[in-house]
């Protein structure tokens, strides 16, 4: 039976440790994050980060714009959170209404407070192997867990499944930077089952349910990134718990595996930033 990669408790002792050094800051880390429209998911994603944030001490607000909001009035808040000396971290929750470019968004926020390390700058900086001002956070999390259960890296072959812009390719080059070799699977591959077999280490990131016992080799490692709500209603992720788990030697869990560990990275990031600033 695979050893479980408990998320919760590697949250908890960050978040613990983080809380003490910010207890010794006078001025507290200041965390702005922007929310646009109504999307349930993603209130419920804000007001958590909202509730760890003031728990440890961050300075955290939430800045909650209605759907209809122009593209040109949301950059002019970036702008002024951008000149504000007093704000360290700016994050702007997605998705975002159509109308608004994505990228005009995520592009205007200054990358010395660009606590998701989205923009062309730290991205860039990622992607030609030099260390950008902070790592994307499911990434950095998915590492940090990695490195809890001493996981060995280097060498191993990871696949990772999934290649959005905050999950598989970020993820991707920070495994490539630690000396793994990557195998990036998506929605064209074929034959994921004969690809999987041949894993290390798998990364799952696509939202459906794809992986099984049967497709993996024995003693791999598993880290499940997915999460979404089956027909039954139940929160669940890429990978099938019950088979899966007999096969590999670690896994993560759906939920209590990479979903905390973001949230931790998130207020890590935040306190980096700060720190720089200085
Ligand atoms: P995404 O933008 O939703 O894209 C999904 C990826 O999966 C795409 O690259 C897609 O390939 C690939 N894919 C789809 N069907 C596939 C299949 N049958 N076989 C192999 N690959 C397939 O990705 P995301 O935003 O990274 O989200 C992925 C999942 O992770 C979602 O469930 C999301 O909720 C979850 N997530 C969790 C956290 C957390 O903190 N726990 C953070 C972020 C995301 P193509 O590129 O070819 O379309």
């Amino acid at each position: 039976m695979a050893v479980i990669l408990d998320g919760k408790k590697l949250r908890d002792k960050l978040l613990e440790k983080l809380q003490k050094k910010i207890d010794k800051f006078e001025v507290k880390p200041k965390l702005s994050v922007i929310l646009v429209g109504e999307n349930p998911a993603s209130k419920i994603y804000v007001n958590n980060k909202q509730k760890i944030a003031q728990k440890i001490g961050i300075n955290s607000e939430i800045i909650h714009f209605s759907q209809n909001i122009s593209e040109k009035e949301l950059l002019s808040k970036i702008e002024e959170l951008n000149n504000d000396k007093a704000v360290n971290a700016i994050l702007v929750q997605l998705p975002l209404p159509e109308h608004i470019s994505k990228e005009n968004v995520i592009n205007s926020i200054n990358p010395a407070k660009d606590v998701d390390g989205f923009t062309p700058y730290n991205y860039g900086k990622l992607f030609s192997g030099e260390k950008p001002n902070v790592y994307p956070c499911t990434p950095k999390g998915i590492l940090l867990l990695l490195d809890e259960y001493n996981i060995e890296i280097a060498g191993k072959h990871v696949v990772v499944i999934g290649r959005s812009n905050i999950v598989g390719r970020p993820v991707a080059q920070m495994l490539l930077d630690r000396n793994a070799t990557v195998t990036m699977c998506h929605s064209k591959t074929q034959n994921l089952a004969q690809i999987t077999k041949t894993a290390d280490i798998i990364i799952s990131a696509v939202g459906k349910y794809i992986i099984k016992g049967e497709m993996l080799k024995s003693g791999c490692v598993i880290i499940d990134v997915g999460i979404f709500k089956d027909e039954s209603g139940k929160t669940r992720g890429d990978v099938d718990f019950e088979t899966s788990s007999k096969i590999a030697s670690y896994i993560s869990p759906v939920p209590g595996g990479v979903g905390p560990m973001t949230i931790a990275s998130l207020m890590l990031n935040t306190v980096e930033l700060f720190e720089k600033s200085l």
